[in-house]
């Protein structure tokens, strides 16, 4: 009676011990599953599930009062016991950071046999192939089934002595090469898996003769090290914060949006790019907040990158707009946006951009720009049958002029020269210096007569003017050749050559004046 009286005493200890080992699971599966980041915190989450599956059915059998309760309970065990081993296994394998073995046809191998196990479990009234008889006996005052194993019972011991062997060594492994706070945590882990191999044992001999599974009894302590080792060292969990860290620091605006174009979420940084735009981000729909930037909008949803412009508080700003697909598989799931402040490149862009088209000594269009612009203004007068005219021009006798000043002296004369061009010829003409001493000007809406009286005005006044170098002056003259479009004039190439001729003969006759070449003296 005595001893009945304590073995009763075991089973209520053991099974406060499970109540406790099930609440100590739930919070760490729910802890791991829902907060984790990483997969092997996911993978750990399931691990605490089926072993608290596993646990609680284990602590209903051994207090159920018939055969059939026991029974019951036992198969229901079977949801959590064929698991734990491969959740074990993928945890170590995730967390040491070998997931690549469990992609495909590796994830499968683990889990075979478990599920086998699930299934002959499930249907061992039919074969007895994993329990070949079960029993309900007493035994000094207690209630226990006795199992006796059928052959599949001995390959799933099998498999589980195999994953364990595999973690024991994968920790191994680390724990021999690793250093510091990362060799106590696979030591602890090691050790963890060391506890296992002492319950097996037990578990085989029938350690006090009323069956109890010693397995169930040293996992509680087991997964706490684990959970405990996984979260006190928590080295991959590191690298979730780390991106946490540098999506939250970033200079770079980034907006996380789920496939519907909701704001997910945004950084610090993307706030002072939606001020620009006038808008205040927030979590919400794409189309709603930037409803009156359709262009922003069609920038994102093309997916492509583009460059906008902005006037912040009177300064140019230039944003590069970029919108990638998040995909998770083969499905998109979301969309990244970055916003990239882009003034600085932008403007030393615009400044190239300006050094190429203008010419070094006198600021003016060079040939180049001078020619593309000239080109356009054609086109455009011809489509909209609008007057346009060209003056060509070229100092008289500038050899001179440098003969007698020097090359600086020279120099000085064209920078004077260009400046009376540019304040003559201002607004919508184009002017531009294409050679050494020569210049061109294209007026716009303006006729031959036009053109030719402007080109007399800016002679005189080129004549008239006194250029002062080294308390020196200098006095030049121009002469100018000009030239109208008209319809059978093929080309602006065709016009310049034009103006070119009527500058020939006006330096022909005498140099200091203007000539006009009309179409009938072209013609003849
Ligand atoms: P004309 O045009 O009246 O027939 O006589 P010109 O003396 O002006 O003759 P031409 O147009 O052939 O000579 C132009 C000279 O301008 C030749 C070159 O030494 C000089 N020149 C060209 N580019 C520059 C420059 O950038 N600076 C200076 N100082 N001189 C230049
Ligand atoms: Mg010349
Ligand atoms: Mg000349």
């Amino acid at each position: 009676m005595g001893r009945s009286k304590s073995n009763k005493m075991i089973i209520k200890f053991i099974s406060v011990y499970l109540f406790f080992g099930v609440l100590l699971l739930s919070f760490m599966f729910a802890n791991s599953f829902v907060r984790g980041k990483s997969s092997y915190a996911k993978a750990f989450g399931v691990f605490c599930l089926t072993t608290q599956i596993y646990l609680l059915g284990y602590l209903l059998e051994i207090n159920a009062g018939s055969l059939q309760d026991m029974f019951f309970w036992n198969q229901v065990q079977y949801f959590g016991i064929p698991f734990f081993p491969a959740l074990w296994l993928i945890v170590s394998i995730l967390y040491t950071g070998k997931g690549k073995y469990l992609k495909g046809l590796g994830g499968m191998v683990v889990f075979a046999i478990p599920v086998i196990t699930f299934f002959m479990r499930l249907t061992n009234d039919w074969h007895h192939w994993f329990y070949s008889e079960i029993e309900l006996q007493q035994f000094r005052g207690v209630n226990f089934m006795l199992l006796s194993k059928g052959p599949w019972y001995f390959v799933q011991v099998a498999y589980v002595l195999l994953t364990l062997f595999i973690c024991t060594w994968i920790y191994y492994q680390r724990y021999r090469n690793s250093t510091g706070d990362e060799k106590i945590q696979f030591r602890l882990l090691l050790l963890v898996s060391g506890l296992m191999y002492i319950a097996m044992p037990f578990v085989a001999v029938n350690a006090g003769g009323i069956g109890i599974d010693y397995t169930a009894l040293v996992l509680p302590p087991c997964i706490l090290s684990l959970y405990l080792s996984l979260t006190r060292y928590n080295f991959l969990e590191i690298k979730d914060l780390a991106r946490e860290r540098v999506f939250g620091d970033s200079g770079t605006g980034l907006i996380l949006l789920n496939r519907f174009y909701r704001v997910v979420d945004y950084n610090e940084a993307s706030i002072n790019f939606f001020r620009w735009f006038n808008v205040s981000i927030n979590e919400e729909q794409l189309e709603i907040l930037l409803a009156d930037r359709q262009d922003i909008l069609d920038c994102v949803k093309n997916s492509k990158t583009r460059i906008f412009h902005f006037s912040v508080e009177g300064v140019d700003r230039y944003v590069s707009i970029r919108s990638s697909d998040v995909h998770n598989k083969k499905e998109i799931v979301g969309y990244l946006i970055t916003f990239e402040d882009v003034t600085e490149r932008e403007n030393l862009k615009q400044r190239l951009i300006e050094i190429a088209n203008t010419d070094e000594l006198t600021g003016l269009n060079n040939r180049r720009r001078f020619t593309a612009s000239a080109e356009e203004a054609d086109l455009r007068a011809r489509r909209y049958h609008e007057d346009l005219s060209v003056l060509m021009m070229d100092i008289d006798f500038f050899k001179k002029v440098n003969d007698s000043y020097g090359h600086h002296g020279g120099d000085a004369v064209l920078r004077d020269f260009a400046a009376m061009l540019a304040d003559t010829f201002r607004g919508t003409d184009i002017v531009g210096r294409i050679g050494g001493e020569e210049f061109a000007v294209v007026m716009l809406k303006t006729d031959a007569g036009k053109a030719v009286d402007k080109a007399e005005e800016f002679r005189k006044a080129v004549a008239e003017k006194m250029i002062t170098y080294e308390e020196k002056s200098i006095r030049v003259t121009v002469s100018i050749g000009v030239a109208e479009l008209s319809d059978e004039i093929a080309d602006f190439d065709a016009l310049m050559n034009r103006a070119d001729r009527a500058l020939y003969k006006a330096k022909n006759s005498g140099r200091n004046r203007t000539v006009l070449e009309n179409h009938n003296q072209a013609k003849i």
